[in-house]
């Protein structure tokens, strides 16, 4: 699939990322992969690219507000069917055993992964989650 992929940190200026063709995403236990339609562009991803807020590994794919349509499902998805219209955004994962996400406030988990920092986001045609 095509991607666009920030390798490194550097000012925007100098157009860090590249298209690049990377393995289609197979989703994994409990995911669903999505046929990206469109992602948003935030001040965060200015912020990795620029290296504020560091992607947790490179290359990596940006992109946070994405909308798209589920492809595949992953085994135990049962939430979603294909051809699904969905939307993926910030937070990726969270544990869903700490005291912030039994009361809903999955965005303070220590341990949450965010996506398009610590999990391919939507700058791509395709992404999990
Ligand atoms: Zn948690």
């Amino acid at each position: 699939m095509k991607a666009m992929v920030l390798k490194n940190i550097s000012a925007v200026e100098e157009k860090p990322r590249e298209l690049m063709d990377l393995p289609e995403p197979v989703p994994g236990r409990g995911q669903i992969q999505v046929r990206v339609s469109t992602c948003g562009i935030s001040r965060t991803e200015l912020d990795e690219i620029e290296g504020r807020v560091s992607p947790s590994r490179f290359p990596m794919v940006l992109g946070h507000e994405i909308v798209g349509r589920v492809e595949r499902l992953g085994p135990g998805a049962g939430k979603f069917r294909k051809g699904d219209r969905v939307g993926i955004s910030w937070i990726n994962w969270a544990c869903g055993r700490c005291s912030f996400c039994l009361k809903g406030e999955e965005n303070l988990c220590d341990r949450a992964k965010w996506t398009g920092k610590d999990a391919f986001g939507g700058y791509a045609q395709y992404t999990v989650v």
